[in-house]
């Protein structure tokens, strides 16, 4: 045993004593504490298993801890190549996005018209610009597109049946599930044919005087292949006007571009599905959209007016700054500039030669014999286009070159500063060019020569 070990718990030091010796880190006292007893927590446990505690180690697990707490959220470079992160928050902001959010956190006119005094509406200039992008009558916004389909089924469906196809009826991560979020709007679901083969006239035998609606569900993180069938919105929207019930798509992702210019397969977008009759449309607003968290209703405006009108709307409406991004995000389309400054968007269109060149940038300026330049497939991510795999390029780190593994060499990367998430496979570390902002670049191989050096992270 070292002597700075100990194997009973009257050998660990108290909370007080801890947080006293490292108080030098200058880090908030509560925090100190608040790490201290977690730390010391675990350290019992292992006693208690019959292991030593290092009590060097303790007070670095402790300074550790307490400075992830008071340090968070801490800035990531994305080397994943993966565009909408779901663990790093979705889609990055515009710039004109995180300036309009920093601007809104003062007093502003987020509901009120300053040319008459009067009180106005939270949604109404970024409703404005989303029927003028999408075509659609009228638009409203709330916390997420989970939220905004039990809204919608909550006001449009509460007591009534909602048809559903039995291939529709799927979970689309974080256990989100149709037919639970069904029930929690108070709707009933009622699914019809199977879960491969969906007709038009399963909808109209689904359909009595009891059904409230027909709900659509874009399979957002899986894709369904060979005996299939499915009919289109258009064909469902002709079985709902004969019920004379309206059609709710669940669009997801809610692209409001078309994905082949940017090289992917194509996508619905929310254009499409107001065109083809849908009467209301639920989508993201971190998703291909590109903004911050939100979930998008678009639709007929009686119906849009139902679901501003609903109890629930008050409880899941959008924060000022997230209202601020959104307009600002949705101003891009608007202008015509989306495909440059909306940085999801300019991920996905990067082409190969561009990564290529990117990656060689990279290796000249990162000359080290461990270190390689490969081609790889980056992912969409966020449940949007499932399957599409994107050729792009990596600069790739052998681990083995400085006595290392790619398990610990990936630790060291997101332990340092900024941190970097990057992919390990094979036993190798890539770093997708895909997903790296230009300005991120400097300090990426700045964390990388800091992180690649024999003796590093073993
Ligand atoms: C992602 C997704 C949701 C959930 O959207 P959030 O904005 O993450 O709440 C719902 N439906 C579909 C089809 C989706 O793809």
């Amino acid at each position: 045993m070292e002597a700075d070990e100990v194997s009973e718990a009257r050998g660990l030091p108290s909370v007080a004593r801890l947080t006293e010796e490292l108080s030098v880190s200058a880090l908030p006292h509560a925090v100190l504490v608040h790490a201290a007893r977690d730390e010391l927590a675990r350290a019992r446990e292992g006693l208690a298993r019959g292991e030593t505690v290092s009590l060097q180690r303790l007070r670095a697990g402790v300074l550790s801890r307490a400075s992830t707490l008071a340090g968070w959220p801490r800035r990531v470079i994305n080397a994943t190549g993966v565009v909408l992160h779901t663990n790093l928050g979705r889609a990055p902001l515009s710039r004109s996005a995180v300036t309009a959010a920093a601007e809104s956190a003062a007093y502003s006119d987020l509901e009120m018209d300053l040319s008459t005094g009067r009180r106005g509406h939270r949604d109404t200039h970024v409703a404005a610009l989303l029927t003028a992008v999408t075509g659609a009558e009228a638009a409203t916004v709330v916390n997420n597109n989970a939220g905004a389909l039990v809204l919608v089924l909550s006001a449009l469906a509460a007591g009534s049946e909602v048809v559903v196809s039995r291939g529709q009826s799927v979970e689309i991560g974080g256990r989100f599930r149709i037919p639970e979020v069904i029930a929690q709007s108070g709707a009933i679901l009622r699914e019809v044919a199977t879960a491969n083969r969906t007709y038009s006239d399963d909808y109209e035998r689904g359909c009595t005087e009891r059904t409230a609606a027909l709900l659509k569900v874009h399979r957002s993180n899986f894709t369904v292949s060979g005996f299939v069938h499915e009919p289109s919105l258009a064909e469902m929207v002709q079985v709902a006007r004969k019920f004379g019930v309206p059609v709710v798509n669940d669009l997801g992702s809610g692209c409001l571009i078309e994905t082949e210019s940017l090289g992917l397969a194509h996508e619905p977008t929310v254009s499409e599905s107001v065109a083809a009759g849908a009467d209301i449309t639920t989508f993201s607003g971190d998703k291909l959209l590109g903004g911050p968290q939100a979930g998008l209703i678009v639709g007929r405006r009686e119906l849009v007016e139902r679901i501003r009108r609903h109890p629930l709307m008050r409880a899941m409406r959008c924060d000022k700054g997230t209202l601020a991004a959104l307009h600002a995000t949705l101003l891009h389309y608007i202008r015509g500039d989306a495909g440059s400054e909306i940085p999801t968007l300019w991920m996905l269109g990067r082409r190969p030669a561009d990564l290529e060149q990117t990656v060689r940038r990279w290796s000249s300026m990162l000359p080290h014999p461990g270190t390689s330049i490969r081609t790889c497939a980056s992912a969409v991510g966020g449940g949007a286009l499932p399957g599409a795999a994107l050729e792009s390029f990596a600069l790739v780190l052998d681990p083995s070159a400085v006595g290392s593994s790619a398990g610990a060499l990936g630790a060291a990367l997101r332990a340092g500063s900024p941190a970097v998430l990057a992919r390990a496979e094979h036993d190798l570390v890539w770093l997708d060019a895909r997903t790296v902002l230009p300005e991120e670049e400097a300090p990426l191989l700045d964390a990388v020569r800091a992180a690649f050096v024999p003796g590093q992270g073993r």
